[in-house]
């Protein structure tokens, strides 16, 4: 999975989130993959009752919430994703990193 922006809405509660989730593409890293190879993974706080996203790759992650520290729950399949804070379907958009990103084309 390519590197996308994936957006949550509640309907039923409000909630919102924007996250960047995948890995980055490996066609330019494969002669040094340990180097720069991104995966972010979506996981829920339950302390916060807020989704958040996590490279599994970055050596200082551990599965713990950057913020509070509680162990993260993860979600296997963010397009199934249900809402952190009620438990209600989401209204799931994904936008290419591209279109949501200003790139500086010359
Ligand atoms: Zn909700
Ligand atoms: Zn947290």
């Amino acid at each position: 999975m390519a590197l996308k922006v994936f957006s949550f809405m509640c309907k039923s509660c409000g909630y919102k989130a924007k996250l960047l989730l995948g890995s980055a593409d490996l066609d330019q890293t494969l002669t040094d993959v340990n180097a720069d190879y991104a995966d972010y993974r979506l996981f829920i706080c339950k302390k916060e009752s807020r989704f958040v996203h996590a490279d599994i790759h970055d050596r200082s992650f551990g599965g713990s919430c950057p913020s509070d520290g509680t162990t993260l729950e993860g979600v296997q399949d963010p397009r199934q994703a249900k809402c952190p804070r009620c438990g209600s379907e989401l209204e799931i958009q994904e936008i290419s990193p591209l279109a949501a990103s200003d790139t500086s084309a010359e």
